[in-house]
Order: structure tokens, then C-alpha cells, then sequence
């Protein structure tokens, strides 16, 4: 076989920069660096200082979004850093990633997102980690989301919100807030437990009154906690019932026929049946091609 090279355009965050690509066994790593703090904080004191680097030759890989259908990793130096003021080292944290976890932010926004319409244990295949992961990720947004307000600066017209349901049978669900306003990048705006209309409103509630008010529409299921809660707190909204909601629905919808339709039944099949004789039918009626 032989080898071309071509070059692609790669979001990375903020203060983040590439250094080298290796291709790897089904997937892609980056190599890649990040702006150091001048004065790091100490973890332990609380005192900040200038930055005094301990070198340490340990390399780690975090997972991030993936490119071309594989799985793309983060490697990156550890950076370790000395207090001059209790000697404490710390390990650095890079911008791209919570302490103790093994992905970036963005791949959790990417698992929150296709939670929408699957379940944990669909998306936990199709991203090839556990399902304990998956659960992770949501439970960590829900407390950062708790922790912290949404940027008052930020205008935000339109909203959509969902449910994301976790582990069959453990009754785990979720309420997602997304904004909308620009609708090729929907951003997570906030996550709260449950899925009535007090994890909508608690939602909501990140949001300042004024940015509340400013909201054009919002974009729903056809449940009525969802409703109920954006009816309640946004007054100069419209209600949507998202295509993306029904959708989902009709995917429900044909997905139960599929199931149906495609255990071998003796019913004649109509559409073949021009000349006469009852055929088998196995075909499934979400084929395209029927
Ligand atoms: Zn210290």
C-alpha cells in the first residue's frame, strides 16, 4: 500500500497546540502542549507562586473526540510543579480535562449530546467504553452544573431541552439543557437530575432573569414537565415541538416495527404478492430500499 499525506483543519481548545500526530492501531494520537500558568496555585496551601517545573518523564493519554469513525487520544506530558512555599507537588492540570478522568471536556459534551434518544449502554458501545463511564460523565455535569452559573454575557435565543435516560431498570435520568441559537453547534448549557419539571426548571434557574427573557423559543419533547417548565420561566418564548423530539418518536415507532417486521411472519406480503402466490415476508419496514 502506499502512503499520501493530506492535511486536515482540527478544532482544539483554547491555549491548546499540536505537536506532532501518530497514527495508531484504530485510532489517532496528538501530541500536545498547552500555555503553563506563570503562577501556579498550590493545592495544598492555597498560596500561588511562580511556576517551578519538576522534570518527569511520564507521558500520559487521555480520549477525545474521533476522527474519521476512530477513536482520537491526547498524549501529553505530565507537569509537575514544587511549591517553594510547603514543597507540595502537584501534578498541572490541563485546560482540556477534569482532575482524575481519562477523556477530554469536549468528549464529554460529545457522550451527553449522543445520550439524546440512546440509552448509556448504547452510546457506552458505540464509543467503546464502560457504561459506568457514561454515568460518570453525566454525574460530574450535574455537579459542575450545580457549582456554577452560565456566562450572564452570553445571548441565547433559542434552547432546546431533553431527556437522557442512563442504566435500563436503575430508573436514571437526566435533564439537559442545550442552546440552540446556533443550530450547527449546539452547546450544553447545563444538567440536572431527573427528568420532571423541577429538573427542568432547576436548569432554567443557571440562567440570569434578563437572559431568561431574552429566550426566542424553546425546543421540547411533547411531555408536559418540559413544557410546564419553560412555560413557566420563559416568558418571551415560543414553544417548539422539535423535529428532532418527533424524530426520535418516529424512530421509536419504527424501530418497534422493525422488531416486528423482521421475526419471519406467514402473513401475505402485499407489495410482492402481484401474482398471486403468499410469500414469507422478512422484510423489515425501516429499509430504505422498501
Ligand atoms: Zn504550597
Amino acid at each position: 500500500m502506499t502512503t499520501a499525506t493530506i492535511a486536515i483543519d482540527m478544532d482544539v481548545p483554547a491555549g491548546v497546540s499540536v505537536d506532532e500526530y501518530e497514527r495508531i492501531d484504530d485510532g489517532h494520537a496528538f501530541h500536545v502542549s498547552w500555555e503553563l500558568p506563570d503562577r501556579p496555585r498550590c493545592e495544598t496551601c492555597k498560596r500561588e507562586a511562580p511556576l517551578q517545573l519538576i522534570e518527569k518523564n511520564k507521558f500520559l493519554t487521555i480520549r477525545d473526540l474521533d476522527l474519521w469513525g476512530k477513536p482520537s487520544f491526547f498524549a501529553y506530558q505530565e507537569v509537575l510543579h514544587r511549591c517553594p512555599h510547603c514543597g507540595h507537588r502537584q501534578s498541572l492540570l490541563p485546560p482540556f480535562k477534569r482532575r482524575d478522568v481519562k477523556y477530554s471536556y469536549r468528549f464529554e459534551e460529545h457522550v451527553l449530546v449522543s445520550l439524546i434518544g440512546g440509552t448509556a449502554e448504547d452510546v457506552a458501545q458505540r464509543l467503546g467504553i464502560a457504561a459506568e463511564t457514561v454515568e460518570r460523565i453525566v454525574k460530574n455535569r450535574i455537579e459542575d452544573a450545580k457549582a456554577k452559573q452560565i456566562d450572564p454575557q452570553r445571548k441565547i435565543e433559542r434552547l432546546g431541552m431533553d431527556e437522557i435516560s442512563l442504566r435500563k431498570g436503575h430508573k436514571g435520568y437526566a435533564t439537559i439543557l442545550t442552546d440552540l441559537t446556533d443550530p450547527a453547534r449546539p452547546e450544553i448549557l447545563a444538567v440536572a437530575k431527573g427528568r420532571d419539571e423541577a429538573a427542568g426548571q432547576a436548569c432554567l434557574e443557571r440562567l440570569s432573569p434578563e437572559q431568561r427573557a431574552a429566550v426566542r423559543c424553546h425546543h421540547t419533547d411533547m411531555g408536559p414537565a418540559y413544557l410546564k417548565a419553560c412555560g413557566a420561566l420563559l416568558p418571551n418564548s415560543q414553544s417548539v415541538i422539535d423535529r428532532f423530539h418527533v424524530a426520535k418518536k418516529l424512530g421509536e415507532v419504527a424501530d418497534a416495527l422493525r422488531k416486528k417486521t423482521t421475526e419471519p411472519t406467514s402473513e401475505v406480503c402485499p407489495r410482492n404478492n402481484a401474482s398471486g402466490s403468499a410469500l414469507r415476508c422478512t422484510t423489515s419496514a425501516a429499509d430504505p430500499r422498501t
